[in-house]
């Protein structure tokens, strides 16, 4: 005789509580709208491809490369070529990772507890309160200030409580574009908590370099990768940088989470950083074809929206004031109706509320015509 079957295949299995409230992020739901017609304002990446050299060495570290894991922490000949290049000590201060996000990730696993509370930027990168949440920590929003961008640094450290486990500060900032100063960094490296320095975006400048906050305490735990600088976001390859005690707990964390970063990747970083002088010029188009679509974006900007803002120093987004509308409806119905993807700002949190985030990383001509065709929508709905 058959079996009745069980209702219980069919009953949806209970979602963990730890992800309760969190979803896809505002970015994801945007991108999800677009069709091959769209505009792409809304991308996260460099739209830079492989130049020959790089393919070349790509061939060459799949070809010739190792298909093993590595060590946890990553292959030591990388971390070597890492650490030369910013001054860690290769055996025991550094940890290569697959992508800043895993980083990041791998820090939030190791340090925060039910409770902890994590200093979040306020407008910042969507990744940093979910990350906190899914640690059982609490994020504490700091505010930075339009219309240039700044950090009131009284006010940050006035949020520091003896719940306070992490400081965590992005500049370059995406969704900003803006670079803070040396002496301000310095100040947050000083609070006393231990301080989180995503530095994803600190090789697209525009003007100086921006400051990085390595060295700077012991309290200090820098994160860093390919994906910006080198147009990697695929190949998944980042790297942690802390002093010694501070790593381990993470070490065993990032074990847990990928193991260790692809080989392959960690083969292809190598390559790259041996090339030095093509190295060199790499960094220099990407940062020449950056600045030209940065011009293009604050020309439509101020010709076609009528708004001037502050160039962005770093990374490849303006955070651009819309007239008072609802930004998300904004960017959901300019997505459907113009077929021009930005994303609103208050998916980086409520001071980006009133803002879209444009990201320039789109050719001169896309930039124009997604501009225009916004400011067109702008008009017609009576903004
Ligand atoms: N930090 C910031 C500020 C980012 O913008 C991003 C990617 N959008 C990341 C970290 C993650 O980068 P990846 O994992 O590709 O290294």
């Amino acid at each position: 005789m058959s079996k009745q079957p069980s209702n219980r295949a069919t009953e949806q299995p209970s979602i963990a509580k730890r992800l309760d409230g969190i979803q896809l992020s505002l970015i994801r739901q945007i991108n999800a709208l677009a069709t091959s017609e769209s505009i792409n304002l809304g991308i996260g990446e460099p739209n830079i491809e492989p130049d020959e050299t790089l393919r070349r060495l790509a061939t060459r570290a799949a070809s010739t490369g190792s298909w093993h894991y590595s060590a946890n922490a990553g292959a030591l000949s990388l971390r070597k070529k890492i650490c030369e290049r910013f001054g860690c000590n290769p055996k025991t201060e550094i940890c290569v990772t697959a992508g800043t996000q895993e980083a990041l990730y791998a820090i939030f696993q190791a340090y925060v507890d039910d409770g902890d509370e994590i200093l979040v930027p306020n407008p910042g990168f969507v990744s940093y309160p979910t990350l906190a949440r899914l640690a059982g920590g609490v994020p504490v929003p700091y505010d930075i200030e339009p219309p240039d961008w700044k950090v009131d640094l009284k006010s940050l450290l006035s949020k520091i409580t003896k719940r306070t486990k992490l400081i965590v500060v992005n500049w370059p900032s995406n969704p900003l574009g803006a670079v803070i100063d040396r002496e301000t960094l310095q100040a947050v490296a000083d609070a006393g908590p231990l301080v989180v320095s995503d530095e994803i975006y600190r090789e697209i400048w525009y003007d100086a370099p921006p400051p990085s906050m390595l060295g700077m305490s012991k309290n200090v735990i820098v994160v860093d990768g390919m994906s910006k600088s080198h147009s990697m976001t695929g190949l998944r390859l980042g790297w942690i940088i802390a002093e010694e005690e501070l790593m381990k707990p993470i070490i065993t964390a990032h074990q847990y989470i990928a193991t260790c970063a692809s080989v392959f990747s960690q083969q292809l970083t190598e390559l790259i950083f041996d090339a030095k002088e093509w190295n060199t010029s790499w960094l220099e188009r990407v940062r020449a074809q950056l600045r030209d679509q940065r011009e293009a974006a604050l020309y439509s900007i101020e010709h076609e929206l009528q708004t001037k803002i502050p160039p962005p120093a770093g990374a490849f987004y303006t955070f651009v004031p819309i007239p008072a509308c609802d930004t998300i409806i904004f960017a959901k119905t300019l997505a459907t109706d113009a077929g021009v993807l930005v994303i609103p700002g208050v998916a980086f949190g409520k001071m980006g509320e009133g803002f879209v985030r444009i990201s320039f990383a789109a050719p001169v001509e896309t930039i124009g015509i997604g501009i225009e065709r916004m400011a067109r929508w702008l008009r017609a709905a009576g903004k």
